[in-house]
C-alpha cells in the first residue's frame, strides 16, 4: 500500500480530494484508495503488486473485463489512422446503426462523450420537443452531474450526503420535482398537479446509483402509461443498463419503449462515449436540422467510435446468458452465506449487477437505502479487499461481473464474502 499512499498523498495536493471523480477517494469506506497500474481480464493490479478480482469493471463500461483484445486492437487500429478529425466518420454511423438496431425506441442517436451530456442534451430536446419547462426524477437516481439533475441524486452524491449540490443555484433545479422511485402515485399526483409543466420523466429503469433497486412489477408500465397521457416524454437513463442486462437495455427485457434514451459505459468499450436517441420528430429538433444547440469538440471520437464497435459487435445473446448464469450463481452462494451466518441483508441482483444492503430486508427507494447500515458496508468491503476482491467503495453503487469474470472468481468471491462477513 506504501506506493498508493504516497501517491494519494501527492494527488491531494494537486488535485481536489486526490481523485478526478468523487467515489474514488474510498471516503465512504475509509482507508486508501489503491492506486491502479494495470488490468487483465477480470482482475486488476496496483502499483503495489497487488493483484484484485476487480468487480467494479470501470464502474460498468468494461463488460469484456479488462484489456480485451479485440477492444485493443481496434483501438490501435484506428488511431494509427488518427485520433481525431472533427469531421464526421464512417464508424459514426456503423456505430448509430448498432444502437438503433439494439434499441427499436431509437430512430436517430446523437453521440456525445460522456452519460452525463447524454442525460443533459436528452432533457434539453425533451423541453424543446414538448414546449414545456418541467422534469420530473426520482430520489436516489443519478443521471451525471447535470444541474437541474443534482437534486436528491443517487451514487457519489448520496455517498458523500451531497444528494443537492452546492453550487447549483435553486433557480436551476426549480422546474425538477422528486417522487420516490416505485410510487406510481405520487408521480401521478405531480403529473395531475401540474397538467402542461412536466417535459420529461427521467429514470433508471433499473437503478444502479443507489446501490441495485428493482422496478417493482408494473412501475415502468405505468411511467410509460401515465407520461403518454399527460403529454410528458418518457427518458430512461440506460447509461449503465444499456449492453448490460441485454443488448436493448430494459427496454429490451420489458418490451418498453421509452421516448428518448441515454446511452454510455459499454457503449464506448471503456473509452469515453455517450449517446442519446429517441424518435426522428424529436431528435430532429436537434440543430444543424431544428433549434435546440447541442455540440461536441470530441462527440464521436475515432478511436471511443472504435472501442464501442468491437465491444457492441461481440455482444449477442450467449452473452447475456453467460452474465445471468454467473449472476445467478454468485447470487445463491451469497444467499447461503447470508442464510448460514444469520446476517440481516437485502441482496439485490439484475443479471450482472448487484449490491448488498446490509441491515435492511429490501431496498425500493431511496429512504430505504438510506437506512441501510453504511458501517457494516465498510467493513465487508475492506474485509472482501483484504482478500483480494476490490468491490464499489460506497454502499450505493452497483458491483459488477464481466465476461472475462469465471465460476471460479465468482466461487472464490462467495468464499472470501462468509470469511469476510464472519470476521466482521
Ligand atoms: N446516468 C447513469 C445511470 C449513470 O450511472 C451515470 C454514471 N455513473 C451517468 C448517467 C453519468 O455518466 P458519466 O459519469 O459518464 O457522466
Amino acid at each position: 500500500m506504501k506506493r498508493s499512499e504516497k501517491l494519494f498523498a501527492e494527488a491531494r495536493r494537486v488535485i481536489p480530494g486526490g481523485v478526478n471523480s468523487p467515489v474514488r477517494a474510498w471516503k465512504a469506506v475509509g482507508g486508501t484508495p489503491r492506486f491502479v497500474s494495470r488490468g487483465q481480464g477480470a482482475r486488476l493490479t496496483d502499483v503495489d503488486g497487488r493483484s484484485y478480482v476487480d468487480m467494479v469493471c470501470s464502474w460498468g463500461p468494461l463488460i469484456f473485463g479488462h484489456a480485451h483484445p479485440g477492444v485493443l486492437r481496434a483501438i490501435a487500429d484506428a488511431a494509427a489512422r488518427g485520433v481525431s478529425f472533427g469531421a464526421p466518420t464512417p464508424g459514426e454511423v456503423e456505430l448509430a446503426r448498432e444502437i438503433i438496431t439494439a434499441f427499436p425506441s431509437i430512430d436517430k442517436v446523437r453521440l456525445v462523450s460522456s452519460g452525463t451530456e447524454a442525460t443533459m442534451s436528452a432533457i434539453r430536446v425533451a423541453r424543446a420537443f414538448t414546449g414545456r419547462p418541467g422534469l420530473l426524477k426520482f430520489s436516489g437516481c443519478y443521471h451525471g452531474h447535470v444541474d437541474a439533475l443534482l437534486v436528491r441524486a443517487g451514487s457519489g452524491a448520496a455517498t458523500f450526503g451531497t444528494p443537492d449540490s452546492e453550487g447549483v443555484p435553486e433557480a436551476f433545479t426549480a422546474l425538477t420535482r422528486v417522487a420516490e422511485y416505485n410510487d406510481l402515485a405520487a408521480v401521478e399526483a405531480m403529473l395531475r398537479a401540474t397538467p402542461r409543466e412536466i417535459a420529461a420523466v427521467i429514470v433508471e429503469p433499473v437503478v444502479g446509483n443507489m446501490g441495485v433497486v428493482l422496478p417493482k412489477t408494473g412501475f415502468l408500465e405505468g411511467l410509460r402509461k401515465l407520461t403518454r397521457r399527460f403529454g410528458a416524454l418518457l427518458i430512461f437513463d440506460e447509461v449503465i443498463t444499456g449492453f448490460r442486462l441485454a443488448k436493448g437495455g430494459v427496454q429490451e427485457l420489458t418490451g418498453i419503449a421509452a421516448d428518448l434514451t441515454c446511452l454510455g459505459k459499454i457503449l464506448g468499450g471503456g473509452l469515453p462515449v455517450g449517446a442519446f436517441g429517441g424518435r426522428t420528430e424529436i431528435m430532429d429538433k436537434l440543430s444543424p436540422l431544428g433549434g435546440t444547440y447541442q455540440a461536441g469538440t470530441l462527440s464521436g471520437n475515432p478511436l471511443a467510435v472504435a472501442a464501442g464497435l468491437a465491444t457492441l459487435r461481440e455482444l449477442g445473446p450467449k452473452s447475456y446468458a453467460r452474465l445471468e448464469a454467473l449472476g445467478a450463481r454468485l447470487e445463491e452462494r451469497l444467499r447461503r452465506v447470508l442464510r448460514d451466518r444469520r446476517i440481516r441483508a437485502a441482496l439485490h441482483r439484475a443479471g450482472s449487477m448487484w449490491t448488498l444492503f446490509f441491515g435492511v430486508d429490501r431496498v425500493r427507494n431511496f429512504t430505504e437505502a438510506r437506512a441501510a447500515d453504511t458501517k457494516a458496508y465498510a467493513r465487508f468491503f475492506h474485509g472482501m479487499l483484504e482478500r483480494g476482491f476490490y468491490l464499489p467503495p460506497s454502499q450505493f453503487e452497483a458491483a459488477f461481473l464481466s465476461l472475462a469474470h469465471g465460476e471460479a472468481e465468482v466461487d472464490e468471491a462467495a468464499e472470501a464474502a462468509a470469511e469476510a462477513l464472519s470476521a466482521s
